[in-house]
């Protein structure tokens, strides 16, 4: 299926890694230029050269933290007139809600809520007058079903799923759409990470967690970074000017609920 985007030009934030790269990467097999951000340089320009190689799209890589105003100036600056942004950043800490004090509150507000918020607001109008635009935030499952030790994603997602709720449909009259796109467990830095922390709790290997994991999931197993940035690229399709405002849930079937 060719999804008709051929040609245009996506920011995707948060990229070198895990689920972003996974969503540059399947956009530029679509032919899509794209401009990616992380912090650190080496692992970013590693994939934008394999993006590059690949793809033969136009890749540029820009290291900033993208949860500063001054790190999404330096991608605006690169990327001013996106036709698809991919919002995506590190998600906040795990912990208990009694010792997290305001400081923690407003960086995982800044980060997971008002990031994305300031990147649509620099780009939503453009699209708007382009009659073009794409805007996926990559949220969490955590969102739909909350985690009780992530109180700070838990929070921080909802109140940008509620935003997003608003907005979405205001734009998508001018075939710009917004719709929000939540892991399970997917096989990535992070998850791995995670892994570690939960198998020294359990004094177990971090292998035995991890398949532990793995095998109480309905499939079997956990999501690729290639699943998760495909379902990215057909969102931001031509074909999917119809769509807006939803929150794509993609977790192997863990959520029990039927709706
Ligand atoms: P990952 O494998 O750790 O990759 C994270 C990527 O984001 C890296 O490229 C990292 O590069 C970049 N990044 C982090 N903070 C950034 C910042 N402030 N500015 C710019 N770039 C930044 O993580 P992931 O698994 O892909 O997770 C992506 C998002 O999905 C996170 O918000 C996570 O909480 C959420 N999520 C993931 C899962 C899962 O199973 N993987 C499940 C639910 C939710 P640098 O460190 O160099 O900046």
């Amino acid at each position: 299926m060719d999804l008709g985007i051929k040609g245009k030009t996506a920011l995707v934030c948060a990229a070198s890694k895990g689920l972003g790269r996974g969503c540059a990467f399947s956009l530029a097999r679509e032919g899509v230029d794209v401009v990616i951000t992380a912090r650190t340089p080496g692992p970013l320009e590693e994939t934008a050269e394999q993006i590059r190689k690949e793809t033969g799209v136009k890749v540029t890589a820009v290291a900033c933290d993208i949860t500063t105003e001054e790190g999404r100036n330096l991608a605006l600056a690169a990327c001013p007139n996106p036709d698809i942004l991919v919002n995506n950043a590190g998600g906040p800490p795990p912990g208990d809600f009694r010792d997290w004090d305001r400081d923690d509150w407003i960086k995982a507000v800044d980060a997971n809520m008002l990031t994305p918020i300031f990147l649509i607001k620099a780009t939503v109008d453009g699209m708007i007058e382009r009659k073009f635009g794409r805007v996926v935030n990559i949220t969490s499952g955590a969102v739909k079903s909350p985690i009780e030790i992530l109180g700070l994603s838990n929070g921080a997602r909802a109140g940008l799923t509620g935003f997003i709720a608003g907005l979405s449909r205001k734009t998508v009259r001018h075939n710009v759409t917004i719709n929000n796109l939540l892991p399970g467990p997917f096989d990535t830095d992070r998850l791995h990470a995670n892994m570690k922390v939960k198998a020294d709790q359990a004094g177990i290997s971090v292998a035995e967690m991890t398949a532990k994991r793995a095998a109480e999931n309905p499939s079997g197993r956990f999501g690729t970074a290639e699943e998760f940035g495909d379902m990215c690229a057909f969102i931001c399709s031509d074909q999917a000017g119809f769509m807006t405002g939803q929150n794509f849930l993609m977790d192997g079937g863990a959520y029990p609920g039927t709706l």
